[in-house]
């Protein structure tokens, strides 16, 4: 018998989803990316994507305030649509729910939801609600729209391109490691714990960077470079090496693992839901393209490595020289 803690979460993926990609109606881009595309208008693709959060796994209820779970709920589905290059348009929403749960702790959730929403004008049109005989869990589906020409999938990666992030990494994965650690906090600590409570989703960054034919891939990272590189590099058959010296890190995130003794760069490929961007990039056009960006966002576009012929192999290098890193991106059941 096959243990799913042998296969994983992305071996279990791959496992069933052949048979529902093999009959797929022209112009559907299903199971694989961050989001499906479905042909819509002339001008529009209809992007669809839904990401679900556990009690327990994706959030402790003592360690995130409501508000800030609501607006991290529709947040990171937000971000699969960023990774399109998308602009999202409705939103759906599941609920279970334990009888215990406060009333007013589920109005600050739909507060959290409702910054959200107004914010960035998406509509919330439906859901459904249910009794949980355990864990609060929520579900958030969002509808968004893209113009043909500028969606960006996984698969476009070519050995050349260049690896480039849209923000730090490993601030979140800090968070996470402050609330577990259970340690008093100063400023750095607080500031790395709003960064995992209350992600942003880059929006504008994932359109401008869609505007750019040489953009080859993009997706967001939810599970850690790590990870998130291996799936770009298997859509794409190709794989990549990372200069571990040239991931952006947070001044916080640095001070704090200094004085925690984290592993930094452990923490800023393997710690997972930094919500910025992966892109790849023709290397003829990085130049103009992370001048751009830095004009526009205030910014640097970091460059943290590139894409090699070698399919499946993700090299590390620290200043030069091969590195491992002791632990790898997030898995649900590894
Ligand atoms: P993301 O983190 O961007 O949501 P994942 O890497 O988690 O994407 O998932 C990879 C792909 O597998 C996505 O296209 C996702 O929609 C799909 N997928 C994941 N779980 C399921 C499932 N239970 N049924 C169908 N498709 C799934
Ligand atoms: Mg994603």
């Amino acid at each position: 018998l096959t243990k799913l803690t042998d296969i994983g979460e992305f071996g279990l993926i791959a496992r069933f989803s052949p048979r529902f990609l093999s009959n797929l109606p022209a112009g559907v881009v299903g199971i694989g990316d961050d989001c499906a595309v479905l042909p819509w208008k002339k001008d529009a693709r209809l992007l669809v994507t839904t990401d679900m959060l556990v009690e327990g796994i994706h959030f402790l209820r003592d360690r995130i305030r409501p508000r800030d779970l609501g607006a991290k709920s529709l947040a990171v589905n937000l971000s699969d649509i960023a990774a399109m290059g998308g602009k999202p348009d409705s939103a759906f929403l599941s609920l279970a729910i334990p009888r215990g749960t406060g009333v007013e702790w589920l109005d600050r959730l739909f507060k959290g939801i409702g910054d959200l929403t107004a914010s960035e004008n998406i509509h919330l049109l439906g859901g459904d609600t249910t009794r949980s005989p355990g864990p609060v869990v929520i579900n958030i589906a969002v509808l968004g729209r893209v113009h043909p020409a500028r969606v960006k999938f996984r698969s476009g990666a070519r050995p050349g391109d260049e690896v480039c992030v849209t923000g730090f990494l490993g601030d979140s994965g800090g968070g996470l490691r402050v609330l577990l650690e259970n340690r008093r906090q100063g400023r750095d600590e607080a500031y790395l714990v709003r960064r995992h409570n209350r992600p942003r989703a880059h929006l504008a960054e994932g359109a401008w960077l869609a505007g750019k034919k040489g953009v080859t891939a993009m997706m967001d990272v939810s599970d850690g470079i790590d990870s998130d590189l291996r799936r770009i590099m298997e859509r794409s058959g190709c794989g990549a090496a990372v200069e571990l010296e040239e991931l952006p890190l947070s001044g916080p995130l640095r001070r704090a693992a200094a004085v925690r003794g984290w592993n930094l760069y452990e923490v800023a490929a393997t710690g997972g839901e930094d919500y910025c961007l992966v892109a790849t990039v023709r290397p003829d056009c990085l130049p103009g393209i992370a001048r751009g960006f830095e004009r526009k966002f205030g910014r640097r576009l970091s460059r943290i490595g590139s894409i090699t012929g070698e399919r499946g192999k993700l090299r590390y290098r620290l200043n030069g020289n091969p590195a491992v890193l002791g632990r790898h991106g997030f898995d649900h059941f590894r």
